[in-house]
């Protein structure tokens, strides 16, 4: 994958990726060095900015980190890290009156922080801002303390090839620029912020950059990665054939809402005694089963019981996309769907947000530190970027003056040919969301394994265009997903295995851990 290397510059401490776990890790980092924060578009583009529902974190009267903890266990049914469930929960709670500090307005009743429920949480926890756009004011008051800092500085349309990695040590990586320039930055450090996976499936809540490139870098480059099979669908997205992929948040059934499927009957007390509250997996399976009997390519969101201005408060952005698409929240029915949502596996790190790679650290939805398991509880996986982003800043910054060889033995590849390659991403997307969807069985997924094995082999070659790089990175997690899904003969959590429809804890209470093989 090695491009011709036109340039070189030198960093202290290089981080891939401009959401909330970045940019945490740049602010903590900036405190002992020059930071580049590399980021594929504009620096908003990502799946913090599209965040909704909000930011789960154990504020409220009457809550404490250790029901937050217990609710967290409990979705990720068996497979998550307790002591990184720990760390989350009770840091999470300094991390969150630390971003309050910088400015985020989360929204208030009464002059307090007003809380809403989602799926699998026993009580009210999750605070939100603007309504429905809590990922919005997150990224916004980041970003305001990151401008204010002189020693962070900002790489727009900087496209990640490669990380630059040699006898398990990494010295920096090999980007692309907004000139289409290929460069190396060496760096004493590195923390990969890249983000998820979802652009792999047709439907899905993601932004276009969530191509999964670090996953895929991060494996080439020796990384360990863990529980790849693990794909979260969100419930509920917008269907309608003149709309793209739109999340209607879980905080919508928090609030009160409740799916009725095509004959207009409630459904969710049948599949599980928390109802429309159920967890994510439970909700999804539910819902295909009732589109399955029903014969019905989505099922419905019902809030025309709830009071419509408190709608319109409540979720301006969901009742104004809505809208734009002729349906109104306070007097329709709204169609939805489940589509791919979150990756709870990625790059293994230990606590610190170390990898396997000297000089490599990961924080966020690209790195797996064990707080999701096999189920994420919703509204976690922000507060995971804030306490884990601060951790990867707080051990990178370590690395300080650490002798990198990048720029010294940088191999260098030339005269790139245009592939002419009949693999598309449309084709990768139909493949994955039919065979490697919500409900999974052995037989597709070898078809499916086979048919991701030959495109890979195919894409072996070198690469010019950014296109070309993410469909390649695409691929291979695809692969990566597939194969472990494959590996996994239970039932858990996200993973639903119709040929092996029960959780077996003694065989598989325990990670699926991939390494590339030299
Ligand atoms: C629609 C939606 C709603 C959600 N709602 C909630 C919610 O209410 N609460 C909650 O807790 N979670 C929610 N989530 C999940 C949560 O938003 C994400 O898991 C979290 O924001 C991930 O943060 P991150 O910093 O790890 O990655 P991201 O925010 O996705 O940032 C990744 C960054 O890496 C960059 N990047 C990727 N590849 C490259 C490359 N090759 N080179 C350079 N840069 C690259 C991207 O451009 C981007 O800047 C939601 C997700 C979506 C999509």
């Amino acid at each position: 994958m090695l491009a011709t290397v036109m340039g070189r510059m030198e960093t202290d401490f290089l981080v891939i990726g401009s959401g909330v776990a970045g940019l945490r890790a740049a602010i903590e980092l900036a405190g002992f060095g020059e930071v580049f924060v590399v980021t594929k578009g504009k620096v908003m583009e990502s799946s913090t900015w599209r965040a909704q529902g909000g930011i789960a974190v154990a504020l409220a009267e009457g809550d404490e980190p250790e029901l937050h903890m217990k609710d967290t266990l409990r979705a990720g049914v068996g497979l998550c890290d307790e002591e990184a469930v720990r760390v989350l929960v009770e840091e999470g709670v300094p991390r969150v009156e630390e971003l309050i500090s910088w400015g985020a307005n989360f929204d208030k009743e009464d002059g307090q922080l007003s809380f809403t429920q989602e799926g699998a949480h026993e009580i009210r926890r999750i605070i939100h801002a603007m309504g429905d756009a809590t990922g919005e004011e997150i990224h916004r008051a980041l970003m305001q303390k990151a401008r204010e800092i002189e020693n962070i500085k900002f790489f727009e349309h900087t496209f990640l090839i490669d990380l630059l990695v040699e006898g398990e040590e990494c010295s920096g990586a090999f980007i692309m620029d907004e000139d289409r320039r290929r460069q190396v930055i060496s760096a004493s450090a590195t923390t990969l912020a890249s983000g998820g996976v979802g652009q792999i499936y047709r439907d899905t809540t993601n932004p276009p950059v969530a191509t999964g490139d670090g996953i895929s870098i991060a494996y080439r480059a020796g990384c360990e990665l863990q529980d790849m099979e693990f794909i979260q669908f969100h419930p509920t997205t917008l269907y309608l054939s003149s709309a793209p992929c739109f999340l209607i948040s879980e905080s919508v059934r928090g609030e009160g809402g409740v799916l009725r499927n095509s004959e207009g009957e409630t459904f969710m007390t049948e599949y599980h005694k928390m109802g429309d509250l159920a967890p994510r997996d439970v909700v999804c399976r539910a819902i295909f089963s009732q589109m399955w009997r029903t014969k019905s390519e989505n099922v419905f969101l019902d809030m025309r019981h709830l009071e419509s201005g408190f709608l319109k408060r409540r979720f301006p952005n969901i009742h104004l996309t809505c809208k734009k698409y002729g349906l109104d929240i306070t007097r329709d029915l709204i169609p939805v769907r489940p589509a791919a949502h979150f990756l709870m596996g990625g790059v293994r790190t230990d606590l610190n947000s170390k990898t396997n790679i000297k000089g490599l650290f990961s924080c966020g939805e690209v790195a797996s530190v064990g707080v999701h398991g096999a189920n994420r509880l919703a509204s976690n996986s922000l507060l995971e970027g804030l306490v884990f982003g601060k951790r990867a800043g707080t051990s990178s910054s370590e690395c300080l003056g650490r002798r990198t060889s990048a720029g010294k033995e940088v191999p260098e590849k030339k005269g790139e040919a245009s592939i002419d390659f009949d693999i598309t991403k449309e084709a990768l997307q139909e493949l994955m969301e039919k065979k490697v969807g919500i409900i999974r069985c052995g037989v597709s997924l070898q078809e499916a394994l086979e048919e991701l094995e030959e495109w890979d082999k195919t894409l072996d070659v070198p690469l010019s265009s950014q296109e070309e790089f993410e469909l390649k990175n695409m691929v291979t997690v695809a692969k990566l997903i597939t194969a472990s899904a494959l590996g996994r003969e239970e039932s858990r959590g996200a993973h639903y295995r119709s040929d092996f429809p029960s959780t077996d804890d003694k065989k598989w209470k325990r990670h699926i851990v991939t390494k590339k093989e030299n």
